[in-house]
C-alpha cells in the first residue's frame, strides 16, 4: 500500500518529465544525437573535449608534456606569478568545449550550466570545499540587461550546489564597461580592466578571511580574473583560486597568461 502511494506520489514528476522530453527531446547540442539525460553532449562528443589532465602546473593548471613531479610550476608561472593562488579549467577553449561556452553564453542554453559545472567541480576538486565562498566574475549591468543573465553566475551557482560552498553573486561589482581583451597588448589589457571591479561595500564582511573561488566561463588572457582577485585580496580574502570551464591555450595567446 505504502509502495503504491509512493508510486502515485512520484507519478506527476515522471509524467512531467515525459511530457517535457516529448516537447523538448534531450539531444547532444553538438551532433544532435539523442541523450538519456541532460548532459549537454553525447559520450562521443565528450570524448572530443580537449580535457586538461594532470600532470599540470600547480599554479596555472596547464598540462605538462611529461611528469615533473607534484607541485611543479610551469615557466609561465615562474616568470609571471599570478595574483591568484591556483587556476583550474576543465578544457582548452577549443572544439566542443568552445561550442558549449558559446551555446551557454550567446544561445541562451542555460541548461548547460549544470553539466558544465559538474565537470568544473571534478577538475577543481582541490580548490573546493563547503567553506569556499563561490563568487562569479560579474557582468556590467548594461551587459546584464541585454543578455539577461550572467553565465558565470549560472556556473557558480551550480558549482556551489555541487560542493556545498556559499554562492555569493553580489560580492563583486563591475563598475566600468570594458573592451574585449583579445588582441590588446598586456599593458592595454591591464589598463582596460584597471578599476573595472570593486567589492560591494555592503558585502565586504563576507570576504574577510575567506577562501574565495572565483568562477568564470572562459579564461582568455587572465587580466579580468587578475583584476577581480586583486579586489578580493585587498578586501581581506585569505586566498583566491580561479575555476573556469575553459581556458585559452597559453601557447596561442598573444601575451602572457596573467
Ligand atoms: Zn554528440
Amino acid at each position: 500500500m505504502r509502495h503504491l502511494a509512493m508510486n502515485i506520489a512520484g507519478f506527476p514528476e515522471i509524467a512531467a518529465r515525459f511530457a517535457l522530453d516529448f516537447v523538448l527531446p534531450q539531444r547532444c547540442f553538438s551532433c544532435d544525437a539523442r541523450v538519456s539525460e541532460q548532459t549537454g553532449l553525447c559520450a562521443q562528443c565528450w570524448s572530443q573535449v580537449p580535457f586538461l589532465e594532470k600532470p599540470w602546473c600547480e599554479r596555472l593548471g596547464i598540462p605538462f608534456a611529461y611528469d615533473v613531479g607534484e607541485g611543479a610550476w610551469s615557466p609561465q608561472a615562474i616568470t609571471a606569478p599570478p595574483v591568484f593562488n591556483r587556476l583550474r579549467a576543465v578544457a582548452f577553449y577549443d572544439g566542443p568545449a568552445r561550442q558549449m561556452v558559446h551555446a551557454l553564453k550567446f544561445s541562451g542554453r542555460r541548461d548547460l550550466a549544470r553539466p558544465m559545472a559538474r565537470w568544473m567541480v571534478r577538475s577543481g576538486s582541490e580548490l573546493l570545499s563547503k567553506d569556499s565562498l563561490v563568487v562569479p566574475v560579474p557582468l556590467h549591468w548594461l551587459r546584464l540587461l541585454s543578455r539577461r543573465f550572467n553565465q558565470a553566475a549560472d556556473l557558480a551557482r551550480e558549482v556551489a550546489r555541487e560542493c556545498g560552498g556559499q554562492f555569493e553573486p553580489q560580492v563583486l561589482r563591475r563598475q566600468k564597461r570594458t573592451r574585449r581583451q583579445v588582441g590588446l597588448s598586456a599593458r592595454d589589457r591591464h589598463r582596460n580592466v584597471r578599476s573595472a571591479f570593486k567589492v560591494d561595500s555592503a558585502r565586504a564582511d563576507l570576504v574577510q578571511g575567506r577562501h574565495v573561488v572565483l568562477i568564470d566561463d572562459v579564461l582568455t588572457t587572465g587580466s579580468t580574473v587578475s583584476a577581480c582577485c586583486k579586489c578580493l585580496l585587498s578586501s581581506g580574502a585569505a586566498s583566491v583560486d580561479v575555476l573556469t570551464f575553459a581556458q585559452v591555450d597559453p601557447a596561442s595567446r598573444t601575451g602572457k597568461a596573467t
